[in-house]
């Protein structure tokens, strides 16, 4: 069995046991509650748009490091956006129930007519709902055990993982992502793709594995605040890492079985 089937089997798998951010990214409504039950609301401060599961936070709380208008704006507008049009490219087809990991995962298995609306609005999805669960109101946080020791031993040090990183985020020419994966000898590797490709893209991205850490450096992301400075931006950026869920994420991505 090839490397990239046996991942996609992982996805698949992870997305199964994860369940509720799969579910969340490919529900277009929530489900009918019962009869009986109050009509759902969004938690109080988290903002929801239509069909998204809630921002994890409210669109203030990760100032002074991203602003209110600018998570505003990503998270109602061009989230939603990627979402919807997700959603409308999949709907009555047998991709539309599966789970979005596993869609990106197989981009090549897709209809031709659809390919390119899931590549891009499909990753879209992914990628902004990986960011926001990534990232917390600042704190003074940082790596937990096992993230930390796998960035030891694939960087040496956690200085020189974050000059690669930043080295990613400030080479990506125009729009996209960097990138802290899990790639398919299961280290850790920093990486960086174009537009809204992610490393589940096999036969798309450069380099593939499972996304535990990524920062969006659209001009969308940054530019109200920060204008054309994306260094000062990705440099303020580590101050809303949210270590324990990349700690989270990582230790579900290693279990990748070793086929
Ligand atoms: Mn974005």
């Amino acid at each position: 069995m090839s490397e990239s089937l046996s991942r996609r089997d992982f996805l698949a798998r992870s997305a199964l046991a994860a369940g509720a951010l799969a579910a969340g990214c490919r529900r277009r409504e929530p489900p009918p509650p019962p009869a009986t039950a109050a009509p759902p609301v969004p938690p109080a401060g988290r903002p929801q748009a239509d069909g998204l599961d809630p921002l994890p936070y409210a669109y203030d709380a990760l100032e002074p490091v991203i602003d209110a208008r600018t998570m505003e704006i990503h998270y109602s507008r061009h989230h939603a956006g990627y979402a919807s049009n997700y959603h409308a490219a999949v709907e009555g087809t047998r991709w539309e129930e599966m789970p979005l990991e596993s869609v990106l995962a197989d981009l090549h298995a897709v209809p031709e007519d659809i390919r390119t609306v899931a590549r891009n609005h499909g990753g879209g999805l992914f990628n902004h709902t990986l960011f926001w669960a990534v990232m917390a109101p600042p704190a003074e946080r940082t790596p937990g055990p096992l993230v930390a020791r796998a960035i030891g031993e694939a960087f040496g040090s956690f200085d020189v993982f974050q000059a690669a990183f930043r080295h990613a985020a400030l080479g990506q020419f125009g729009s996209g992502w960097a990138w802290l994966m899990v790639n398919d000898e299961r280290e850790l590797e920093v990486t960086s793709t174009p537009n809204q490709d992610n490393p589940l893209m096999s036969g798309v991205a450069e380099r593939t594995g499972i996304p535990v850490l990524g920062l969006d450096v659209w001009e969308h992301a940054y530019y109200l605040h920060y204008q054309n400075r994306r260094a000062d931006y990705a440099d303020a950026w580590w101050r809303v890492v949210n270590w324990p869920e990349v700690e989270r994420r990582y230790a579900t991505a290693v279990q990748a079985p070793m086929v």
